[in-house]
């Protein structure tokens, strides 16, 4: 007898982040995301003690981080590992988007194995490996829009765009020999592309999917009611950029592209000029590329930010290759102390040292346009940040909009794709989805990690 079609969860299972997801049908085996989680390891790893890039997948292994297959990691990732090395196993690798709680672990997987994912994310995937190199460097990369339709062996794969906090974000419905599968990717409503979400959702109910894999980073035992929209953030930004007396600086995820937008419009309001890291700036200038993205102009509506290195001479030897453009036309630590109330400078916190070089006047304004901490390692930071931000003198503001849909919005979504059976990753509480239920007419089944989920009725 012919088996139906299975999916196995080796990651996102009870866990926020570390989406990993095996799709198997006669014979042909799919990887949906391989990411990493953002707990991984973090009983046995953590700055101070990290993986061996020697030991490839083995220090890995060793904690259970990665699933012990075969066929499906590269030979240097296995060497010294017990798992034996053989030929690809695994017919793809499929992406929802490009945050490394999806892709992250991907630089195991064997190169032989292709990976599709959307232009927009082959897009960031070649500006950070012309610069801090991606994971997925070395597969061959196939790509996709809404509206294509790509098939590996039985599986028909219909991307359909999301809103997320980054550009290029994608669910699925997946046509199997056993019924349609909708794989929600990382989603939310309130972003500036809401409307794209909301045709992911259209599209997905049509196809009356069997069974539906869907996030719920924000479903809780309490809903959190508090659901800023990136135009309220905006708002708030204008207002406190506006009332700022010398320079703003804040922290936020560089390829969050709605956000550079925000600030951009921010400055544009005030009179100031945004200021990017030259990692910022490659990303921004590769996303010209996408027509349908509203891209900032590096040089003509934000100025990059040039930092000392080795020598402390701007020297062309000192930088990478794809950071040399930006030497003539960057802005220094002096040429911002100089122009301080026309700055807002865009500073990830390990790039924080820089303040010891531009010396800003007290009483500036610092925005962390960030997630708040919600574990102890974020704590840390936190605290860090707040130090920082102190020892200058500034002003501390945390602005922010998810990049996820509140809990209720996920029930909405769940209750209107209505599917025969629904599957919650990507989530702390998958059994709390049972509140989403308004009639029996569907069954949760929480995912264990490397149990089979059948499509069998
Ligand atoms: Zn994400």
């Amino acid at each position: 007898m012919l088996m139906p079609p299975r999916l196995f969860c080796y990651g996102g299972v009870g866990e926020i982040g570390g989406n990993k997801f095996i799709l198997k049908d006669k014979g042909v085996k799919v990887v949906l995301d391989f990411g990493t989680g953002f707990s991984d390891g973090s009983d046995y790893y953590d700055p101070t003690i990290s993986p061996r890039g020697v030991n490839g997948a083995g220090d890995l292994f060793e904690f259970d981080l990665l699933p012990q297959l075969t066929g499906l990691y590269s030979e240097e990732s296995l060497q010294n590992t017990h798992v034996r090395y053989s030929e690809p196993e695994y017919d793809a690798v499929v992406l929802s988007h490009y945050h490394s709680d999806h892709t992250g672990r991907i630089e195991y997987v064997d190169s032989k194995i292709p990976v599709y994912c959307g232009e927009t994310t082959s897009l960031i995937h070649d500006a950070y490996s012309g610069s801090t190199g991606s994971p997925l460097d070395g597969h061959s990369v196939r790509r996709f829009r809404t509206g294509d339709k790509f098939t590996i062996g039985p599986l028909e794969f219909r991307p359909v765009h999301v809103d997320h906090s980054i550009p290029g974000a994608y669910g699925f419905v997946i046509h199997t020999s056993g019924g349609a599968i909708a794989y929600t990717g990382d989603f939310r409503f309130h972003g500036p592309a809401g409307s794209m979400t909301r045709d992911f959702v259209r599209s997905a109910k049509l196809e009356k999917p069997r069974l539906l894999l869907t996030e719920g980073t924000r479903v809780g035992p309490t809903d959190d009611a508090s659901n800023m929209s990136e135009t309220a953030v905006k708002m708030e930004a204008v207002k406190l950029v506006k009332g700022a007396k010398s320079l703003v600086f804040s922290t936020f995820r560089g390829n969050d592209v709605d956000r550079v937008n925000t600030f951009f419009d921010a400055c544009q309001a005030s009179e100031r000029r945004l200021v990017v890291s030259m990692k910022v700036a490659v990303l921004l200038e590769k996303l010209r590329a996408d027509k349908r993205l509203r891209v900032p102009r590096v040089g003509r509506d934000v100025d990059v930010y040039l930092r000392r290195k080795r020598t402390g001479k701007f020297d062309d030897s000192d930088y990478f290759t794809w950071e040399r453009p930006f030497i003539a036309r960057g802005v220094t630590a002096e040429d911002i102390r100089k122009r301080q109330g026309k700055v807002f400078l865009h500073l990830e916190a390990w790039n924080f040292p820089e303040l010891i070089d531009i010396r800003p006047e007290r009483g500036g304004t610092y925005i962390h346009a960030a997630t708040e901490a919600f574990n102890e390692e974020g704590e840390k930071e936190e605290t860090l940040i707040r130090n920082w931000v102190e020892h200058v003198g500034f002003h501390y503001a945390q602005l922010h909009a998810s990049g996820h849909a509140p809990g209720s919005e996920v029930g909405e979504l769940v209750r209107e794709i209505s599917a025969k059976k629904v599957v919650p990753i990507h989530t702390e509480h998958p059994e709390l989805f049972a509140r989403f239920d308004s009639g029996g007419t569907w069954t949760l089944e929480p995912p264990l990690k490397g149990k089979a989920i059948s499509l069998a009725p």
